[in-house]
């Protein structure tokens, strides 16, 4: 793929590395690509960071037809920046997108226009210890026309945010909800797709979560509210009796890199690793009995982030004291060790930029 360069005529200043939060700042370029019915894509270009102009009636804004991937570029300590599975997200947006009747992006056009972007603004990637160049590809309809119906036009953008560090005070648990009134996804919808659908009907939850004290929500199954799913935007994994638990991938939990890096690592390290059916009250039970040893939601933005506390209608159960357990840390160094490049990547899922 051929792709056009046109150079900024006023390189945006730099925020604070020290301050960056996450998602607030934007960077000089974007990736911008079209695609015509009868024409595929085409125009591949890599322009100034821009607004972009749309026709009132364009089909995204009335319909939803959008998807979303999400994945970061990081500096070693001796300066070289890295991605982590970029053809993962790659290979899950052609499945989110085959979900909302839009066309793929081929995995290797997908790979090359992260790296160009990437390539283009490396000084863009942050230095300072856990910050990273946060990476957002999303796609939608172009077409006005308020018919719903597949569209005949389509853009696929990338934009990209250099994010601080997810734990700047040390990593620290979190409280959670389980919602047992909103449900996120059922077998046969889009809950496997990362489609800005799925997050506009899950804000109500977290407002709900919110205003009981809990940073996020745990959502159950959409039929029997009865077996755990994922929380708002990580997969959740349990440690009971010294096995590890998470939700099967069976078309209602979004499939995380993150979730098959751990999978992959805990299996290495010798845990048995249940992808299954959890059922809540199985999961209270053993929190109460003392078998529900660690919990810890798994995300690109937080790698791992420890689970405290779960409040479930009337019951409520401490995990580990609410303080980080000593496995979770230990996947914690790992993942990010390997993303960083202070670990061997022995497993083969790091792609230089250079
Ligand atoms: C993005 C996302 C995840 C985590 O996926 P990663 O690839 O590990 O970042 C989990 N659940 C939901 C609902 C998500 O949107």
């Amino acid at each position: 793929m051929e792709i056009r360069f046109e150079k900024t005529e006023h390189p945006m200043e730099k925020p604070d590395q020290k301050n960056l939060g996450f998602g607030k700042h934007f960077t000089d370029y974007m990736f911008v690509m079209d695609w015509d019915q009868g024409q595929e894509w085409h125009d591949a270009r890599i322009v100034p960071y821009a607004p972009i102009a749309m026709d009132p009636a364009t089909m995204v804004l009335h319909y939803a037809q959008e998807t979303f991937e999400g994945l970061k570029a990081y500096r070693t300590e001796e300066g070289k920046v890295q991605l982590f599975r970029p053809e993962m997200n790659a290979r899950r947006m052609i499945k989110s997108n085959a979900r909302l009747c839009m066309p793929a992006v081929p995995e290797e056009m997908f790979v090359q226009a992260v790296k160009e972007l990437v390539r283009v603004q490396e000084d863009w990637v942050p230095s300072e210890p856990d910050t990273s160049l946060y990476i957002r590809p999303f796609m939608f309809a172009t077409e006005y026309s308020l018919g719903v119906h597949m569209a005949k036009s389509y853009k696929f953008v990338i934009i990209t945010s250099p994010v601080g560090a997810y734990y700047p005070e040390g990593i620290d648990p979190v409280k959670i909800l389980v919602e047992d009134e909103y449900v996120r996804a059922v077998q046969g919808g889009t809950g496997f797709t990362k489609c800005g659908g799925n997050y506009a009907s899950s804000i109500a939850g977290q407002v709900k979560a919110e205003k009981m004290g809990c940073t996020q929500v745990l959502w159950l199954d959409g039929v029997h509210r009865k077996y755990v799913e994922e929380v708002g935007t990580m997969n959740i994994m349990f440690k009971i009796a010294g096995e590890i638990y998470t939700a099967p991938l069976e078309g209602t939990v979004l499939p995380g890199v993150t979730r098959d890096s751990l999978i992959h690592i805990l299996k290495d390290w010798g845990y048995k690793v249940n992808e299954t059916h959890l059922s809540i009250d199985d999961l209270m039970k053993a929190g109460h009995d003392g078998t529900l040893e660690e919990a810890f939601g798994t995300g690109t933005a937080a790698v791992v982030s420890p689970v405290g506390e779960l409040v479930y209608k009337d019951d409520k159960v401490m995990i580990n004291d609410f303080k980080i357990g000593p496995l979770t840390q230990k996947l914690y160094d790992t993942l990010t060790g390997i993303q960083w490049g202070r670990i061997e990547d022995k497993y083969g899922w790091i792609l230089p930029v250079e």
